[in-house]
């Protein structure tokens, strides 16, 4: 039965050939690999200040990190928290966590205590990293249980500066052993369900990944070393981390640090450094399509815009284009336990191929992928939806500590799947039609339904809730609650709001609040968020 059901399999790889892959290299000399080439070239302009680093001073400074690390106690294997903006600081605190074989977990810092400590704790992280601001968050936590916390910044009293570790000597980097399979990253998710889960990416992993978008006879493919990539997606999502730092790293780019969103500013830097790249999500593309402004700057330069991490939506991508003149515009498909890119726009490879609007790509390099009917499992042919499933070494090696949801996720023959919903066409492109997963994102930020409805069952006075996505313009979703009150109890919409707020960082506040008799469940006792989210598409949600 198993061998007749694998014969079936309908599987879709990449129009370009297979590549050579550097997989037994650790991460950081896969991305410094090159670097006679391009040494004294600029790799990180830090957007703020302007200062500039060549690929010589980010190289020094990792193994500067990596030595200084030791210095402190950390060991290979163990786990450093980064809690940071974007920053020259991040990229070195990354990169020496790689030398030194330990793994680096990241966080977004706008996280209140709670979220962030929880993260701390789960991933066992021995250092935080972080801005003098956000040392409250962590303070007590890090001094009950041992950990340490240094600042880029002025220090309050009993956290170090992060130079303790760049003035240590590069040349003490202990000699560790890295295996391909040794955990580099560690990306925090929640995946098709639950939690938000540790996803363990490796330095195989990583590499593999990185060399399907930029390596091999097709260069082009995405980027070289002349092109000066826009950083203005947090390095604390993998996406960012992956495609723009790594990447960049790789083929020796000029990667401009931004730390946030600000449409005129941000115009400024596109226009001053003659940015090339600009790998964005969907509320930045929203940002420059929508506005007036973006006409007073010259951003000719610019010759690939990226999308990726949520939906953009046909039209928005037509305004999008039509705001730069010189550029392609495509979109790409990740998740973070895919690795995370699973499909790219191949309007960027060197010999362009002609691409459909609204695609998000046609699947990466030396893997492969397969869509799966949702209720039997068969594989499907061309142009009929069903789940999107992965295969590949660039995949998550699992969940940390969590070999349960490591195996709903991904099975027995290796598919990662994904709960998306979407169909590969006669031309190899993907199109991605609806999410069978509860995940609800918010501008590409992850909301774990899971998390919300756990906060809302503590309340004294809900007996039972349910989140689950509505339709927004400018967020793309944001979460909304179906809430049963508890017998002979009050709390109004405004009130059941706040308490979630005060508990979670911005994105994952509760937009509306629909009180209702009972949470539609399945016998299983699973929450049928399809019959609720027809509810809210019907306008009748109570
Ligand atoms: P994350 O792990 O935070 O990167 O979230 C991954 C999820 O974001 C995917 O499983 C999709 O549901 C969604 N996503 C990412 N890229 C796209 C895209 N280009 N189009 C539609 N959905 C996307």
């Amino acid at each position: 039965e198993t061998a007749k059901s694998q014969h079936r399999d309908v599987i879709f790889r990449s129009k370009l050939p297979d590549i050579h892959i550097p997989k037994h290299l650790p991460l950081h000399s896969y991305c410094f690999q090159n670097i006679s080439k391009f040494q004294s070239k600029p790799c990180l302009i830090d957007g703020p200040t302007g200062k500039v680093f060549t690929y010589a001073d980010v190289e020094i400074a990792a193994r500067k990190v990596a030595a200084g690390l030791h210095g402190i106690g950390i060991r290979q294997h163990e786990t450093i928290m980064l809690l940071l903006p974007n920053s020259p600081e991040f990229v070195f605190a990354f990169l020496g966590a790689s030398f030194l074989g330990a793994t680096t977990t990241m966080a977004n810092p706008f996280f209140t205590p709670a979220e962030v400590v929880k993260q701390a704790k789960a991933s066992n992280s021995k250092l935080i990293v972080t801005q003098a601001c956000y040392v409250e968050k962590v303070k007590d936590y890090a001094m009950e249980n041992n950990v340490k916390v240094m600042c880029i910044d002025a220090p309050p009293d009993g956290c170090s500066h992060f130079s303790d570790l760049t003035q240590a000597d590069e040349r003490d980097v202990p000699e560790v052993e890295i295996g391909p399979d040794d955990v580099v990253a560690l990306p925090y998710s929640s995946g098709t369900t639950g939690l938000p889960k540790g996803v363990m990416l490796t330095h195989k992993g990583l590499v593999t990944s990185v060399a399907q978008q930029v390596d091999g006879d097709n260069p082009n493919l995405y980027m070289h070393s002349d092109d000066v990539m826009i950083c203005v997606l947090p390095l604390f999502h993998i996406y960012s981390l992956n495609s723009v730092l790594l990447c960049g790293l790789r083929v020796g780019a000029a990667i401009l640090l931004v730390q946030k969103f600000e449409i005129g500013s941000f115009l400024g830097m596109m226009e001053r450094y003659k940015v090339t790249i600009g790998p964005f999500a969907p509320p930045i593309v929203l940002a420059i399509a929508k506005s007036p402004v973006v006409d007073d700057y010259d951003l000719s330069a610019v010759r690939t815009v990226m999308s990726g991490a949520a939906p953009l939506g046909r039209e928005l991508e037509e305004a999008a284009r039509a705001k730069f003149p010189n550029a392609k515009l495509g979109q790409g498909y990740g998740m973070t336990e895919a690795g995370p890119l699973l499909a790219m726009c191949l309007a960027f490879a060197k010999e362009p191929f002609e691409i459909k609007s609204g695609t998000c790509g046609t699947v990466v390099r030396n893997a492969e992928m397969k869509i799966v009917d949702p209720e039997t499992g068969d594989s499907l042919p061309c142009n009929q939806p069903g789940e999107i499933c992965i295969r590949g070494d660039q995949i998550m090696k699992g969940y940390l500590n969590d070999p349960e949801a490591t195996k709903r996720t991904i099975d027995n023959k290796g598919w990662l799947h994904t709960g998306d919903i979407g169909y590969i066409d006669d031309d190899d492109e993907l199109f991605i039609v609806d999410r069978l997963k509860e995940l609800i994102k918010y501008k590409g930020f992850q909301v774990a339904p899971a998390e919300l409805e756990a906060l809302l069952l503590n309340h004294p006075n809900i007996s039972d809730a349910a989140v689950v996505p509505m339709k927004d313009e400018s967020a793309g979703e944001v979460p909304v609650a179906f809430v049963v009150i508890s017998n002979g109890s009050e709390i109004t919409e405004v009130e059941v709001k706040q308490y979630i707020s005060k508990q979670v960082v911005f994105y994952k506040r509760i937009s509306r609040v629909f009180f209702t008799d009972s949470i539609p469940k399945a016998t299983s006792g699973k929450i049928l968020r399809k019959d609720l989210r027809a509810r809210l598409a019907d306008g009748i949600p109570n």
